[in-house]
Order: C-alpha cells, then sequence, then structure tokens
C-alpha cells in the first residue's frame, strides 16, 4: 500500500541526471494541475539499479522515470511489462499498481508525436543511429506506424542485429544491420534518419562519424539528444538544406504519457514545454 504519511512521490533514475530538464519540468507541470507531489532524481549506478527499484517499491512511489543507462537493464527487476515495454524491450517510465510495479514504454511513442506535422514516417525510409533503449522504443514505433525499410546502424554488431530482428518480428518492416565502424555515408534513399545513440548528450562539442554527402536535400534529421538542444549533427544536416527535429518535442511528449498514467489527467504540455526550454535557457 502507499504510505499515507507521504505525498505522492516520483522519480528520475539514470547516470548522469545533472543536464536531465524531467524533474523540473514534471514538477512545473505538477504545480499547473495542483498536485501537492514531489519528483525526485537519483543517480543510480548499474550495480545498484535493483536496490533502487526495490526502494520506490518499499517506499509506495506512485511512478519512476527510467533514463540511460538503464532503461534495458531495469526488465528484470519489475513485476510485469505493458504490452509496449515487453515489445520494445525497454522500460522508460515505472507505474504502481497495487503491490506491483508495471514497466510502461512512452519514448517511441513520444518521438513519433514530436515528429507530426514534420514528417510522415509511413512508407518512408528510415535509418536509426543507436540500438539501445532509445533506439529500440523509436524504431518499433516507426515500424508500427508504417515506415517500409528501416537500416540500424549501430557500433556493437549484437545489439544493432537484435534490433533489426525485433523490428522484422514485432511489426513485419524491412529491416538490416549496418555496422558502424568507419563514417556512416547516409545512403540517397533515406528519408529519416534518427539519431537515437548517447553521443552528444551534455557534449556539445562531441560529433558523430556521419557524411550527408550522398543525402537528399528531403531528408529529414532528428536527433534525440536534447541538451545541448541545437546538436552539431543537426547543425550539419541544416547545411545541407535538410528540415531538422530536436529532442525536446520527444521530452515532453514522452513525459506527458508518464504523466498521465500517474495522475489520470492530461497534463499542460504548453507549460512542459516552456519549463524545458526555461531549464536549458533557450
Ligand atoms: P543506451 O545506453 O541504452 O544506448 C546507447 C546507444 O548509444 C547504444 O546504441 C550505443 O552503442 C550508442 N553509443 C554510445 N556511445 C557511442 C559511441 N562512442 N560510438 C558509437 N555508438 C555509441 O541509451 P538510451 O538508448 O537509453 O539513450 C540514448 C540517448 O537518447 C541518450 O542520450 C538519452 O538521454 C536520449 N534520450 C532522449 C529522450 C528524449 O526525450 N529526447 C528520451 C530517451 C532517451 P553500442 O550498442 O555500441 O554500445
Amino acid at each position: 500500500m502507499p504510505n499515507p504519511l507521504l505525498q505522492e512521490l516520483c522519480c528520475l533514475l539514470g547516470q548522469p541526471v545533472a543536464g536531465n530538464p524531467t524533474q523540473f519540468m514534471m514538477e512545473k507541470v505538477l504545480a499547473r494541475h495542483g498536485l501537492d507531489w514531489r519528483y525526485l532524481s537519483f543517480e543510480v549506478p548499474p550495480e545498484s539499479l535493483g536496490d533502487a527499484v526495490r526502494g520506490i517499491k518499499a517506499l509506495g512511489f506512485r511512478g519512476a522515470n527510467v533514463a540511460r543507462p538503464h532503461t534495458m537493464a531495469v526488465v528484470e527487476f519489475l513485476d510485469r511489462l505493458s504490452p509496449a515495454a515487453a515489445a520494445i524491450g525497454a522500460v522508460n517510465c515505472l507505474v504502481r499498481d497495487g503491490e506491483q510495479l508495471v514497466g510502461e514504454n512512452t519514448d517511441g511513442k513520444g518521438f513519433v508525436q514530436s515528429l507530426v506535422g514534420v514528417f510522415d514516417p509511413a512508407g518512408k525510409q528510415v535509418a536509426i543511429l543507436g540500438a539501445g533503449g532509445a533506439a529500440r522504443a523509436i524504431a518499433v514505433e516507426l515500424a508500427l506506424a508504417g515506415a517500409a525499410r528501416i537500416s540500424v546502424v549501430n557500433r556493437t554488431p549484437e545489439r544493432g542485429l537484435a534490433l533489426a530482428e525485433l523490428i522484422t518480428q514485432q511489426a513485419g518492416t524491412q529491416s538490416d544491420f549496418v555496422p558502424w565502424s568507419a563514417k556512416y555515408a547516409i545512403p540517397a534513399e533515406i528519408d529519416l534518419l534518427v539519431q537515437a545513440t548517447s553521443i552528444g548528450m551534455n557534449d556539445p562539442e562531441a560529433r558523430l562519424p556521419v557524411s550527408f554527402k550522398q543525402a537528399r536535400p528531403e531528408l529529414v534529421a532528428a536527433d534525440v539528444v536534447f541538451n545541448p538542444a541545437d546538436t552539431p549533427l543537426l547543425e550539419l544536416a541544416r547545411k545541407h538544406g535538410c528540415r531538422v527535429l530536436d529532442g525536446l518535442g520527444m521530452v515532453v511528449y514522452q513525459g506527458a504519457a508518464c504523466f498521465k498514467l500517474w495522475t489520470g489527467l492530461d497534463p499542460d504540455t504548453t507549460v512542459m514545454r516552456e519549463a524545458v526550454e526555461e531549464f536549458l535557457s533557450l
């Protein structure tokens, strides 16, 4: 049973948590809806993840967000998974259901929602950089949204191959794995490039080994990195004449879906967006 002496609690588990606007965004939107809840951030090393999840359960937290590098590893510590989280094999949101902690995944849907108005993935060719928790969520949702083919470009072959297989299994969508050892030259047939590695987060100097030389200017380039919001990859894509999408919309929409799961309320996404921009001094 949740502890009646405590206000409702939610938290973020990640490593690092500095530079992540989630706590600031959630506190603003909880206040906007008049909820006297608390949202905390905890830096959790991988070897302590199980203890952290057991602590959330013991202390009666209403829910939690899970960030890198824990989104895949957290699965083994949960009582059950939602169908989306089970399909993706990663969890970014924990929700209490009675005595159980349930793993949900709102990252992929949040990304696809942030694409609306910029790009319709149906029938399109996608290349995704990365094969971690964020890439898995985004790839599965893009496949379910009707993408014609998804190439997975990743440094570690095992993870890249596993994601390519998952995409085909979950949605029947064609997928291939591209080993990322040297510079990845984006092929001319790609319509959407999604940067879903952790390269560049909190590191504005980081450069990805990617070349736009063969890419068409009609390409849309999206980056999940939100700090900085305008990444070197997006700058390079703009120079090539491509349209770009930063990671801020995904932060807002994946968070809005978590808020709804915890509170039952549809959050004010304008307040959430403004909070993220204020946190990042945009
Ligand atoms: P994971 O740790 O699960 O995966 C990281 C991925 O990045 C792996 O594919 C890894 O490749 C790749 N990678 C890391 N370093 C390098 C490198 N030097 N060279 C090549 N590849 C590298 O992280 P997540 O998937 O959970 O998160 C990825 C990013 O997305 C993070 O920055 C996270 O903060 C961000 N994110 C943003 C969201 C938003 O709302 N905008 C929501 C969720 C996540 P390999 O498999 O070879 O190790």
